[in-house]
């Protein structure tokens, strides 16, 4: 396994849509096995293709140690409930937002053998895969967010409305 370098800020490779992965190669499995090594390395719960630089439909996500989910081609197929909670990026550093996500997601799939896999995720887990399914189609959280919390912490906990925010980004400051 390798690291891969995480792409940031307003690089077009995060807004592009994925094409998704027709056959299995040993560098597709490859490349999820670097994925895992470059979410745990930077502490993330998920990642997505686009975020090396791949658009290709892969990601993978662990929201509990050791629980890892490698997926190919991955679909939400039903969804219900809602949540709504903080949520960041890795290629958003230094940022975050409040986001609201269906409660229950069902996600299909294909694991790095090719088997067909179902996942039935609740809570978290289900907010990381919407966050990381949306990266296959050039979405990041803050298109769905209800506020972002101001980029430099502040004393009086300031909210940005998302307006202000792709104002903000459109200005080339850039993300820490
Ligand atoms: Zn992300």
């Amino acid at each position: 396994m390798a690291k891969r370098k995480i792409i940031t800020g307003n690089d077009p490779v995060l807004r592009t849509v994925c094409a998704p992965v027709q056959k299995i190669t040993p560098g597709i499995v490859r490349l999820l096995d670097d994925m895992v090594e470059t979410m745990r390395a930077a502490e993330g719960v998920g990642l997505a293709g686009p975020q090396v630089g791949v658009l290709r439909r892969v990601i993978v996500v662990e929201t509990e140690p050791g629980n890892v989910y490698r997926l190919i081609n991955p679909e939400i197929v039903a969804q219900s409930g809602e949540q709504e909670g903080p949520e960041g990026c890795l290629s958003l550093p230094g940022e975050s937002g409040c986001v609201k996500r269906p409660m229950n997601v069902t996600v299909k799939g294909l694991d790095p053998d090719g088997n067909e896999v179902t996942v039935e995720a609740e809570g978290f887990l289900a907010r990381a895969f919407c966050h990381e399914t949306d990266h296959l189609n050039g979405i990041l959280y803050p298109d769905k967010a209800e506020y972002m919390n101001t980029p430099d912490p502040d004393p009086e906990g300031e909210k940005m409305t998302p307006a202000a925010y792709r104002r903000h980004r459109a200005a080339g400051k850039k993300s820490r």
